[in-house]
């Protein structure tokens, strides 16, 4: 039995997965079992921040592993509150809950939220309003919050109370608010819709949701699972928008491959859940911390962001010079995109095929490099392209 074979017998086939056995990376480059190299555009999906096996972040997982590899969370760890108080200095929010995934994270923001409201204004204004063509998670309640049908299958019945409006229509958000008035606690959204196909929200949307959550105490919950980090140039894509969100969330690219997921929040809100109303047998967990840490370092160090900047725009000029391409959406280094004539998935399959690891958003094809990719890396990737799509079309 092949590695593949044997993976399909024992392991449910939730994932359509390419027949790439995957083995070892460095840097921006992945090694498959048959010792074939890879250029790196996915990151996995977003996550591997800093690479393969980014030396710093190697030397500080592997320490913590000799160290203390977990502890119950009913004991502190020196780890555990660096990496707090790193993220929290670096965001500017004041306490952060720690989970394991992006799921979790948004899961502990919707608990968070209903409990805010709860606590101030009693039974009731339970409503979570969420954007159509939204993605949260997979567990039943960030499923529930996710606007789109497509997932609301199969698991009857989903979590009550999520409300969506359409992304952009600022009229439609503030009918919803009249209509469920002193019903909702919070709105949740990313600004860009990440799953939904590199879709940025307009400034003006995102900033009426800011004001009109304000004016109504609902708290804003800004879904940066996907955004955050550093991906789009800044730590967190909302500072692009000039808004402050009550309740922020991370996962993917946070701890630059180890599993995290946290929800920060503000002065407002940072101490609504108490001690026995959230918890997660491995959240924090000390080794995750240890990768976390190393990647804020990294990120925080002076010119990081600028220099993650610099390549998205040299990123972008490459790919907008490809004739087959209509357009590229997205902020930073999250790019989508739009094929003229070509479908996304075959050229993301036909790009693999030639050394190309790349990913998929809805019709969109997209690309969410490591942020240290170098402007080298950006070209052999864009030249595999160019073949794939002069091939294809
Ligand atoms: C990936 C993603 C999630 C879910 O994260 P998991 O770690 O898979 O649970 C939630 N929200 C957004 C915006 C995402 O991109």
């Amino acid at each position: 039995m092949n590695t593949i074979e044997q993976f399909n017998e024992y392991v449910m086939p939730t994932y359509g997965r390419f027949d790439l056995v995957m083995e070892k990376g460095e840097n921006r480059c992945a090694v498959d079992e048959n010792g074939r190299e890879y250029v790196d555009f996915g990151s996995g999906i977003g996550v591997n921040s800093l690479g393969f096996c980014d030396e710093s972040w190697v030397n500080a997982v592997c320490d913590q592993a000799h160290k203390l590899q977990h502890t119950s969370n009913y004991y502190y760890t020196k780890v555990q509150a660096d990496f707090a108080q790193k993220l929290c200095g670096i965001t500017g929010y004041r306490k952060m809950f720690f989970g394991n995934s992006g799921a979790e994270a948004n899961e502990c923001a919707i608990k968070l939220a209903r409990k805010y409201s709860f606590d101030k204004y009693g039974k009731g204004r339970s409503i979570i309003i969420t954007l159509k063509n939204s993605f949260h998670g997979r567990t039943i309640a960030t499923l529930s919050a996710t606007g789109q049908d497509v997932f609301h299958n199969y698991f009857f019945p989903f979590v009550g109370d999520f409300v969506n409006v359409n992304a952009n229509d600022t009229d439609g958000l503030v009918s919803a608010l009249d209509e469920y008035k002193d019903k909702v606690c919070a709105v949740m959204f990313e600004c860009i819709q990440g799953e939904g196909g590199v879709i940025p929200l307009d400034a003006e949307f995102v900033r009426a949701i800011a004001e009109e959550c304000k004016k109504r105490d609902i708290l804003t919950i800004c879904d940066e699972v996907q955004t955050g980090v550093g991906r789009t140039g800044k730590f967190l894509a909302c500072e692009h928008y000039g808004i402050r969100p009550d309740v922020v969330t991370l996962a993917k690219g946070l701890a630059g491959g180890m599993p995290i997921g946290v929800c920060l929040a503000n002065e407002k809100c940072c101490d609504v859940l108490g001690a026995g109303t959230h918890g997660s047998t491995f959240g924090g967990n000390p080794i995750s911390c240890a990768g976390g840490n190393a990647v804020l370092d990294r990120i925080s160090s002076e010119g990081f962001l600028d220099e993650v900047t610099k390549k998205a725009v040299y990123f972008r000029e490459k790919l907008s010079d490809i004739p087959q391409i209509d357009g590229v959406d997205g902020i930073g280094l999250m790019l989508g995109i739009r094929l003229k004539n070509a479908k996304s998935s075959e050229v993301c399959k036909a790009c693999l095929d030639e050394g190309l690891l790349a990913l998929t958003a809805k019709e969109k094809l997209r690309f969410l490099p490591p942020l240290t990719i170098t402007y080298d890396e950006i070209d052999r990737g864009i030249n595999i392209l160019k073949k794939v799509l002069n091939n294809n079309v």
